[in-house]
């Protein structure tokens, strides 16, 4: 009896520890989904004007294929979305990220949805985005990522200057941002939403960056609006954190 006991216990164990996926159309897939977010840094350090790490975008691309992020000196804004990693310059041009860059912040996964769905009702800016996408969390204590395709009627990302040494902290340089204005743009939004538990780890609340479909326009995004969008969601619950060994950073 002993024994038939801690069998249905295991086989409890065994259903309640693996996460099922669904596909979109609803069949059942037998395999664990990835959820881990990779994080490099944290917003606290970045925050306090540590903008010098010895993580590679070499490093941090292994680490995922969709995510955001800057870079050392603060040199732009990065988005990531499937597997292409861009910097967003504060001129306004948008390259792709070299092996050899370093990033004070960042924070990727590998992007697989869990849910997936259509917004076909207009939304006017980021707070009614954000008041939207909140009725899909189903809870205060995880990470949330978001892929979000449109065509944005307009929308507003802005990036920043390279900062020289001694650093500014971040609100200071955030003061001399460049925001570009979009029209009638197709791309993606790409981000995150954190618990306010983990405010020091990464920005609470959404937070996200844009890179349009022709790749020639990317940055932070600072206001959206858009008809009709595909949005996909992918729950994390597991974080794992990279901290820079540096001596600026450590001795900052
Ligand atoms: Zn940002």
């Amino acid at each position: 009896m002993k024994k038939i006991i801690s069998i249905l216990l295991v086989g409890l164990l065994f259903v309640s520890c693996t996460k099922e996926v669904k596909n979109n159309d609803d069949s059942k897939v037998s395999r664990v989904k990835s959820v881990t977010l990779n994080q490099f840094a944290v917003i606290k350090t970045l925050a306090e004007g540590n903008y010098l790490s010895n993580i590679t975008y070499k490093e941090i691309k292994h680490a995922g294929n969709f995510g955001l992020g800057t870079f050392n000196y603060l040199n732009g804004e990065m988005v990531a979305l499937n597997g292409k990693f861009y910097q967003a310059k504060v001129d306004g041009s948008v390259n792709l990220v070299k092996d050899s860059d370093c990033a004070p912040f960042a924070a990727v996964h590998h992007f697989i949805a869990d849910q997936s769905f259509k917004v076909d009702n207009k939304i006017i800016n980021l707070t009614e985005l954000q008041n939207y996408l909140g009725n899909y969390l189903s809870n205060n204590r995880n990470i949330y990522s978001f892929k979000i395709h449109a065509e944005f009627d307009s929308l507003i990302v802005r990036s920043v200057p390279a900062q020289s040494l001694p650093f500014p902290p971040l609100t200071e340089v955030i003061n001399n941002q460049t925001l570009f204005h979009l029209k009638n743009i197709k791309g993606t939004l790409v981000g995150y939403w954190f618990p306010q538990y983990l405010s020091n780890v990464n920005a609470p609340g959404f937070h996200f960056h844009f890179i349009s479909d022709d790749e020639k326009h990317a940055g932070h995004v600072i206001s959206c609006s858009f008809s009709k969008a595909d949005i996909e969601l992918d729950e994390l619950t597991k974080l794992n954190l990279v901290i820079p060994q540096n001596e600026e950073y450590q001795s900052n």
